[in-house]
This record gives structure tokens, sequence and C-alpha cells, in this order.
């Protein structure tokens, strides 16, 4: 256990972890969460201020001051059902929510003026995790009771995120027959295809998916909405209402020469192969993916940590020597990841080079990604989103040798949906248009939530969406009525 000093009476409680050395051979987790003693001393440090500001921070304004208090009275089960009034999946939001940008940032205690929350800020996720793990420990789903005052109404949810699993639970609770359309032939969206099993073991995310079932929703894989069926047909065959949670899925590209070199994969296409066809189990699966000796990852990110992460150990699993850069335009205080994937991606081996700016793809006669060429930056004046602009440097050309790459550059959303219905409105960057109370589209009956709204967001994020258009739907059923 790792604890540090801090100037208050107690001392910051971090979570065991498996050893860098351990962890980089396999896809074992890698934080092992708080015992019940850990957590007791972390809670303890909580101030139980009178304006809890930390639950501004929270996208979903969960009631963290009350449920630390719940946690320090070993009220676990209060303490759980506390945040699920928000938050309906906290085992999931406590092992990736990036906290401190969010309410550990908020927090009183988070003294210091850095675009992240210092450590001494209470560490409200991994006290989340607990809480939500005692829930799936205890199965206190099964004690949340369903409606059944809407079971005459069916609801079609398109796409199984967290968006689509959120708002599928907060529906089926209340008796409506929700039946999610799936595109991938798994269920978790970014959950189970995107994020590795290392941050997210698959047995919470199942566990969820399982209760959702229990609690009626029905999951079709293989099932393409804009493609073997359209909204329209979906409302003909009794749906009363649709729910779009059809999430970024679309990579951005970096647009320079040379990208379509063979091995030079979109971190979307190296996640899902490894991630949701099991490459890494080659040849038990047989999916396997190509791996360089030297892996250069483009980006900074939480898609790009977690590409490089998975790229190194594969790397490992092979036999090879560890060889993974990640390469980045800004600083590493610029970095969006969360603040301990970088620390893990560090820990594991993985190489950072700040101040980078690719320009262009070189292959060998082969069509085989052989280097990169690039240029060195600097920080320039902020851009729109308040962080330093990156400004290339003239004359500064330099190669960095690699064969293979993984773009992390930033998502979009799919337009396979969006494409076959023009009813539906949409922004310039192809995002669905929405009012922003119900979250209807502009399709009578059709409402949406999650990154298909304003952009690549994150998990709680996407379910505070998914629970604002669940309200909504359940309102424009009533009316119905
Ligand atoms: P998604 O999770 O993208 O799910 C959308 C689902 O809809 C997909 O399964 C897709 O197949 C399906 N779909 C799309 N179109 C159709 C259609 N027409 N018919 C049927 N199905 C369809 N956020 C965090 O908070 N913390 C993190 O640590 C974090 N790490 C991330 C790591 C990676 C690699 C990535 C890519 C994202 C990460 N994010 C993280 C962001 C977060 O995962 C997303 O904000 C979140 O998953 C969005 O949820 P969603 O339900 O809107 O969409
Ligand atoms: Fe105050 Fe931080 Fe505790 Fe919130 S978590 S009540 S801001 S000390």
């Amino acid at each position: 256990m790792k604890t540090k000093k801090n100037t208050s009476v107690t001392c910051i409680t971090y979570p065991k972890e498996l050893a860098s050395s351990e962890r980089s051979k396999n896809f074992s987790e890698v934080v092992f969460g708080l015992c019940e003693e850990e957590m007791l001393r972390e809670a303890s440090r909580c101030l139980q201020c009178k304006k809890p500001a930390c639950i501004a921070g929270c996208p979903v304004g969960i009631d963290i001051k009350t449920f630390i208090y719940k946690l320090t009275r070993k009220d676990y089960a209060g303490a759980h059902y506390t945040i699920k009034e928000k938050n309906n999946f906290p085992s999931i939001c406590g092992r990736v929510c990036p906290a401190e940008y969010q309410c550990r940032y908020a927090c009183v205690l988070n003294k210091k003026k850095l675009p992240f929350a210092s450590e001494e800020a209470i560490n409200i996720h991994f006290l989340e995790r607990f809480a939500g793990d005692y829930g799936v420990n205890n199965n206190l789903e099964a004690l949340m009771s369903a409606g059944q005052e809407f079971s005459k109404y069916r609801v079609a949810v398109v796409g199984s995120g967290p968006a689509g699993l959120c708002c599928s639970g907060e529906l089926a609770r209340r008796g409506i027959k929700v039946v999610v359309f799936e595109g991938l032939q798994a269920f978790g969206g970014v959950l189970r295809y995107g994020i590795p099993p290392f941050r997210l073991p698959r047995d919470i995310l199942d566990y969820e998916i399982n209760h959702l079932k229990k609690l009626g929703v029905e999951f079709v894989p293989n099932f393409i909405i804009g493609r073997i069926k359209t909204l329209k047909e979906l409302f003909s065959e009794g749906f009363s209402a649709i729910f779009l949670g059809l999430g970024a899925g679309t990579p951005s590209f970096l647009g320079v020469k040379g990208e379509n070199l063979c091995n030079i994969y979109s971190a979307n296409e190296f996640l899902t192969r490894v991630n949701l066809m099991s490459a890494y189990k080659f040849p038990e699966f047989h999916t396997p993916v190509n791996i360089g000796k030297k892996m250069l990852v483009i980006g900074g990110g939480n898609t790009a940590m977690d590409a490089a992460r998975v790229a190194l150990r594969l790397q490992k699993m092979q036999g090879l020597a560890a060889d993974t850069t990640i390469v980045y335009r800004r600083t590493e205080v610029e970095l969006p990841a969360r603040r301990l994937e970088i620390g893990h991606a560090k820990e594991e081996g993985v190489v950072f080079r700040f101040l980078v700016q690719p320009v262009e793809f070189v292959g060998d006669e082969k069509g085989f990604v052989r280097k990169i060429k690039c240029l060195q930056c600097q920080l320039g004046d902020p851009d729109d989103s308040g962080r330093r602009r990156p400004v290339a440097i003239e004359g500064s050309d330099f190669e960095i040798a690699c064969d293979a790459a993984i773009i992390a550059v930033g998502l979009q959303a799919n337009q396979i949906l969006t494409g076959v219905t023009p009813e539906l409105k949409v922004d310039k960057y192809a995002d669905l248009i929405v009012d922003a109370q119900t979250m209807e589209t502009s399709l009578k009956g059709v409402f949406a939530g999650g990154d298909i709204v304003g952009g690549e967001g994150t998990v709680i994020e996407a379910m505070g969406m998914a629970k604002k258009a669940a309200r909504a739907i359940i309102n424009y059923l009533s009316k119905k009525t």
C-alpha cells in the first residue's frame, strides 16, 4: 500500500496495485481497490464541508458528501444507494472516471492550481468504487424492485454503450419493455471494445448487463439500425419511443502522407481487435494482430494510453523487448488522459516524447511503415480549449523509426444511422442536435445521449445524458397515456 504524509492529521490512502513487472505480461486488473480499513482511513479525511464543492464538480451531481459520510458509518448499502440516485454504475465509474478533472478537482483539499487535482484531494473515485463493488458483491441490484406502471410500452435503445445501458435500466425499472439493438457482437460499447480489461474487468460489465437482462431488457447483437432496420420501421413495429446512444465510433486521422501504409492502425481498430476479438489470446482465438518491434502511438488521451499499454503488453507476451513510444504535440501537463493511467503507462515502460508533431509516414518497398518524419514543437498561445497550442518549429525536422503505428487523435460520430435519416438534425460535426432539457432529437419520440451528442466525452457524462433522456421518455409516455 502506498501511503503519503499529508499536512492534515491523517494520511492519503491509495489502493494496492499489481506490480509493474507482473502486469505487463497479462491483462489482469492493475488497481485492486481499497480494503475496508484503507477505505475507512481515506473516507475519514473528508471534511464534510458545509458547502461541498465536490458535488458541483461531479457531472451528474452525486451527493458525494453524504455517501462518504455513510461509508464512515459503515452503512455501505446506504452509500451504494446514495450514489445510485445519480449514477447507475458506480463500480464502473469508480474505475474509469477522470475524477482528477471533475469531483476531485473541485474538492476543497485540492490546493494546487494545476489543470488536474493534486494528491491531497479526497480519492473520491476509490471510495465510489468501494461502495459500487459492495453493491455488486452483495447483489444489491436484485433488491431494487421494478415498477409496472408503464408495462404496456416498448422502447428501442440503439447502442449498448454506457448511455444505452443506463437508459435501458432507468426505463426497465419502470416496467417498460426495452429492446437494445447493438451493431457489434457483444454489449457495452467502449466499455467492452475500447477500455482494456486491466482497467475495467469484464465481470463487472457482465454483472451490470446480466442485471439488466434480469430486469427484462432484451439485447439484440449484430443489428445495425440504419442498415437492417430504420427508425420508421421500429415505430411501425410498435415501439413507442427510441433512445439513440450511438457513441462516437469513427476514428479521426492525422491526414498526413503515408498514413495508409501497412501496420498503421486507428486506435479503435487496434483496441477492438484485442479487447473484443481477444487477439491477445492468439492462438486460442484466431484473430492475431500485427505487433511491431518498435511501436509508436500518436495522441495523448485515454485512448492513446490504452493503446500504448496494450501494445506494450503484446510485445512482452510475444517475447519481444518492450519498445512502445507515445508521441504527443504538447507537454505532459496538457496530456488529457487520466493521471493514474499516465503514471501506470510510465511504470510499465511506455516512453513519452513530447512536443513532437508527425508530418509524414515513410514505408519500405513492400508498403510497410518504417519511420515517421516529425517536427519539434513549442507551446504557443492557448486555443479554444484553454490549452496552449503546439507550434511547429521550422527547420526542426527529425525522424523516429517504427514498424507499427497507432493513431489515437480523436473520434467522431459514425453516420450510419443519421446518414439515412434526414429528419434527424445534426451539427457540423455530425453530432445529433437535441433539446437540452429533454434530450429529444428533431424527430418526435426519438431521444439521444452520450458521445453522439456533443462529441467524445466521458462515461459519466454519457450516463448523465441517458438518465435525463430516460426521465423525458417516461414523461413522453405519461402524456401518451
Ligand atoms: P459508446 O460507448 O461508443 O457506445 C455506442 C454503441 O453504439 C457501440 O457499441 C456501437 O457499436 C453502437 N452503435 C453505434 N451505431 C449503431 C447503430 N446504428 N446500430 C446499432 N448499434 C450502434 N471515458 C471515461 O470516463 N474514462 C475513461 O477512462 C475512458 N477511456 C476511454 C478509452 C477509450 C479507448 C475510448 C475510445 C474512450 C474512453 N472514454 C473514457 C470515453 C467513454 O468511453 C465514452 O465517452 C463513452 O463510452 C460514451 O458512451 P456512449 O454510450 O455514448 O457510446
Ligand atoms: Fe469537502 Fe472534498 Fe469531502 Fe467534498 S470530498 S465534502 S469537497 S472534503
